[in-house]
């Protein structure tokens, strides 16, 4: 038994005060988004029918450090700061001398990352007069994210959700629900493009691509409607930061610190929101090692090009210079729902490409492997997203049992798996196939 504490649960008054913005402390300038039509770089007017000025400007800030408003703090603290938990189970199970750590963001109210920016978007909509937001969302975790946060602003909320996980995944509508947005599977009736869709298409499953492009079209119609976005963006790796700034704190408390740093990747900004404030460090020559772990059914980081595209299939969205596998690329269909985009933030690409990240991608069925082993020990049933990272902790951790060495790992528990139960019913009853 260590003498050390297996769970480390810092006071409300360690909510960081401010999120850390990496962009002064890149290795490169980030290269700015390009129009769509015009192909130059767009201003904040060109991104102003779709979102409020306050995360325009941090979308471009030269800041270090934004400070949190009163108002999003007052509500991180329903669930903020989040446990860093010592995995000593897991570390006996495997029988190795790493120390291995996570941070659970499950312990929020809709199970993810995900409300640390829709709370903070939510507010700044509020704050300049919106009334209304559009989003889309796949399997429903971001849709709730949002939900909750527009709530607890009195904002309305306009979802469309892919029509199959409509279909199939009733339980994150009923969440949205609850909160009280309402929800539309995708394509619609309620737009131009999803009537489009609909009449070529009367069966289309949907997708991600074309739902982006319905919330798209109904913001840009309203002068007091905008559209909000889950990952990818500058500003939400921004809000994201709040997990490697609390963990920093909790580390400095238990006198340890990572050598490594772990977390899964969709639009990157979990990944980004753990690792971000350990990148600068990393430039200025330390040798941790910051790991971005994706499927290997939509391996952007890993088999995608570096190269401007778009975030939508109607290119109706800025161009990003990002690592892509095309923005026509559909990815099989697959469990980790939220890690099938394809794209990347432009900051974790930007990361990668100059060698500060590295990037590694795993099959479905040892994804599931990890994240049993990992219920089985430490309890917690992780999201299928979430298990990837669960599976490279692992695979370091084996690393050290055969080296002998007793490194630190660290890595984000970015959701919980209670509405993936599904899943791990396929994977116990031996259905699971690599896609
Ligand atoms: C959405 C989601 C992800 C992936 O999204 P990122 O933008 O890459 O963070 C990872 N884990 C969980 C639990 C999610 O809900």
């Amino acid at each position: 038994m260590s003498e050390k504490p297996k769970v480390v649960k810092l006071s409300e008054e360690h909510i960081p005060e401010a999120w850390y913005n990496v962009l002064p402390d890149l290795p490169k300038p980030l290269e700015p988004p390009l129009h769509p039509a015009t192909r130059q770089p767009v201003g904040p007017d060109d991104l102003a029918p779709l979102f409020p000025m306050g995360l325009i400007e941090q979308e471009v800030s030269g800041e270090r450090y934004i400070e949190i408003p009163a108002e999003v703090r007052e509500i991180y603290k329903i669930w903020r700061p989040t446990s860093l938990v010592r995995a000593t189970r897991l570390e006996e199970y495997l029988q190795t001398p790493a120390r291995i750590y996570f941070k659970n963001e499950g312990e929020s109210p809709a199970g993810s990352h995900k409300p640390n920016t829709a709370v903070a978007q939510a507010y700044y909509n509020k704050k300049e007069g919106v009334r209304k937001l559009t989003t889309e969302t796949g399997a429903g975790q971001w849709g709730s994210a949002l939900s909750m946060g527009c709530n607890f602003f009195g904002l309305e909320l306009q979802v469309f959700m892919v029509r199959s996980s409509f279909q199939q995944k009733p339980y994150r509508r009923v969440l949205m629900e609850t909160w009280g947005a309402k929800v539309q599977p995708s394509p619609s009736e309620m737009t131009e493009t999803g009537r489009k869709i609909l009449e070529k298409y009367p069966d289309t499953p949907g997708s991600l691509g074309i739902a982006i492009s319905e919330a798209i079209e109904l913001a840009v119609q309203g002068d007091d409607v905008k559209y909000s976005l889950g990952s990818v963006l500058n500003h939400v790796l921004l809000h994201q930061t709040v997990i490697g700034l609390e963990a920093k704190k909790a580390f400095e408390v238990i006198d340890d610190y990572p050598d490594m740093v772990i977390g899964c990747v969709g639009g990157g900004s979990n990944f980004g929101g753990t690792a971000l404030p350990f990148v600068k460090e990393k430039v200025d020559g330390s040798d941790i090692r910051i790991i971005a772990v994706e499927p290997t059914s939509c391996p952007t980081l890993t088999g995608g090009r570096f190269e401007y595209d778009f975030g939508d299939i109607a290119e109706m969205t800025p161009l990003l210079l990002m690592y892509t596998l095309g923005h026509d690329f559909v990815p099989p269909a697959s469990h980790a729902g939220g890690l099938r985009y394809h794209g990347d933030s432009p900051i974790v690409s930007l990361l990668v490409k100059e060698g500060i990240i590295e990037a590694r991608a795993y099959h479905q069925v040892e994804v599931f492997e990890a994240a049993v082993t990992f219920a089985r020990t430490e309890g917690f049933i992780p999201a299928p997203e979430t298990s990837h990272a669960v599976k490279a902790a692992i695979d370091e951790a084996v690393k050290c049992r055969e080296s002998g060495e007793s490194k630190c790992i660290f890595f984000n528990f970015s959701g919980h798996g209670y509405l993936d139960l599904s899943a791990y019913d396929d994977y116990l009853a031996g259905k699971l196939n690599d896609v």
